[in-house]
């Protein structure tokens, strides 16, 4: 299987992407990650990429294309990987697109795409509440006792983060939607999306994207457990 991934923010596109690439046995490829460990084997495109971020600037399209193409044409990902955290605009979906083409990649790669409903978001972000001694999230509904920690049993701990505020996360979806939804749009008229409701149960969510991968490639899908 070869996947890209968006989720809108919120909707658990770091859990479903860790299931489905130990589920499908695939690499999770996040583009944070895999420069971050560019930079730290300082490889020709890392160490550009290491200067460039010392100056506080942006690592280029350019060099980050060159460094998810090295990581793409590793051994590692020859039966497949998920790609998570690219492209962000349509000119990286462009330069990826033509990436895919080098690697005879473009027929097989699919597009998940974790749907959610702005306002469904708004209220399960803005309950949630993060430990400040473990860094733990949880709903607060979901927290028996309510002032000690599940996991770490820190008492009085808990804080609303700022990125869990109501206007933080409207701002976060408006710029998901004007930013993401064209990448989509362009994926979709390839018919390469399988769209999936990302507000439901997380094993829900995961079963749903194995049917729909599994229809959509017309063959069973081998999971690894
Ligand atoms: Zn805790």
């Amino acid at each position: 299987m070869y996947l890209i991934i968006f989720g809108a923010p919120g909707v658990g596109k770091g859990t479903q992407a860790k299931i489905l690439s130990s589920k499908l046995g695939i690499p999770h490829i996040s583009t944070g990650d895999i420069l971050r460990a560019a930079v730290k084997a300082q490889t020709v495109l890392g160490m550009k990429a290491q200067k460039i971020m010392s100056r506080g600037e942006l690592v280029s399209d350019e060099i980050m294309i060159g460094i998810i193409k090295d990581t793409l044409s590793d051994p590692k990902c020859s039966k497949g990987f998920l790609l998570d955290g690219f492209p962000r605009t349509l000119a990286q979906a462009a330069a990826i697109d033509e990436l895919l083409k080098e690697l005879n990649l473009m027929e097989k790669i699919l597009v998940v795409s974790l749907k959610a409903d702005e306002e469904e978001l708004i209220v399960r972000l803005t309950n949630r509440r993060a430990c400040s001694k473990c860094q733990e999230i949880f709903n607060y509904k979901d927290i028996k006792d309510k002032d000690v920690c599940p996991n770490c049993g820190a008492v009085d701990s808990f804080y609303h983060r700022s990125d869990d505020q109501e206007d933080v996360i409207r701002n976060r979806f408006k710029i998901f939607q004007s930013v993401t939804l064209p990448i989509l749009e362009h994926y979709e008229k390839m018919g390469k999306v399988i769209s999936v409701d990302g507000f439901q149960h997380v094993e829900k969510v995961t079963e749903d994207i194995l049917h729909s991968l599994a229809k959509r490639s017309g063959k069973e899908i081998t999971i690894s457990t």
